[in-house]
């Protein structure tokens, strides 16, 4: 059978595919140091479902060019890595590896029958990736759609991990939220409690919390600028939003159509702005389709 694989920072979702379909997934541990040790764990946790592996196709977070790891954040000793070449020397079968982000799109536009998309997804950070005629693009050093560092913001400057400030991550996703709210926190009213998740500031901004609501406007405005921008320079048929933050549904999506509205050329205004629909899998079935 087939393998689609999402590699993260600390476990890596193994998914069993046969005919299209997700047959089975189980999780792995990651936390390994070493690149053989990663790649016998993954191994031998495939072959312990099957002898028959027909092909492994995996993801992983960094920046990826023809199956090599430029450099991955989370993962240091990937960097460098020919990730394909550190499999075929323990299994003979077809290996391809690509960016996560790149990957999720993937997964999406086939998944869906799309084509000519932008897919973001909204984590810890903001990535992204470009399909077209289902062929994923990573540019000359893997950092094509890396949306997270389009600078957006000359107001906050927040330091983003990237070394720049005014990066779209800094104000958006995860990170965003919390920059934020750090920074408005003193400033406006609130009921937020210490611990919060994003989704109580989502869920405390739907109900108009002074600070929530300020937090989530931000977040929105230059998430729909980064699109505009972005739709200009790709014109893509389809932006499929993903990542756990999207997790807020219509009231998150109709924000960010309104905020592309009100920055979108006119020639790309029309683009359809959709919710991803594979959630966690994303990344599984991206990764079975790259090595199908
Ligand atoms: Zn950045």
């Amino acid at each position: 059978m087939y393998y689609g694989i999402d590699i993260g920072g600390t476990t890596a979702k193994i998914g069993c595919f046969k005919d299209d379909k997700l047959i089975k997934s189980w999780i792995i541990d990651m936390r390994v140091n070493t690149v053989d040790e990663m790649v016998l764990n993954i191994i031998n946790s495939i072959k312990a479902n099957d002898d028959n592996v027909l092909g492994i196709g995996l993801d992983c977070p960094g920046f990826i060019v023809n199956d090599q790891v430029i450099t991955s954040p989370n993962l240091h000793f990937l960097d460098g890595i020919n990730l394909k070449q550190a499999f075929l020397k323990h299994i003979d079968t077809k290996v391809k590896v690509i960016n996560d982000a790149n990957c999720h799109a993937l997964g999406e536009a086939i998944y869906n029958k799309l084509d000519n998309i932008v897919f973001i997804t909204l984590g810890t950070g903001v990535g992204g990736g470009y399909i077209v005629d289902g062929k994923v693009f990573e540019g000359f050093n893997g950092a094509f759609m890396e949306i997270g560092h389009m600078h957006v913001d000359d107001f906050y400057n927040f330091r983003c991990g990237c070394g720049q400030v005014g990066c779209l991550e800094t104000v958006c996703g995860q990170k965003g939220v919390i920059n934020l709210v750090n920074y408005y926190k003193n400033k406006l009213n609130t009921k937020l409690e210490l611990d919060y998740t994003v989704r109580d500031v989502f869920d405390l901004a739907r109900v108009n919390d002074e600070l929530a609501f300020k937090v989530f406007e931000v977040f929105t405005d230059k998430l729909g600028l980064a699109l505009a921008n972005t739709a200009i320079l790709l014109n893509p048929k389809t932006i499929i939003i993903g990542g756990g933050i999207s997790k807020a549904g219509d009231f998150l999506l109709n924000a960010i159509k309104r905020n592309f509205t009100k920055y979108a050329c006119q020639s790309v205004v029309n683009t359809d702005i959709i919710l991803a629909s594979l959630g966690n899998d994303a990344g599984m079935y991206g990764a079975y389709y790259l090595v199908k």
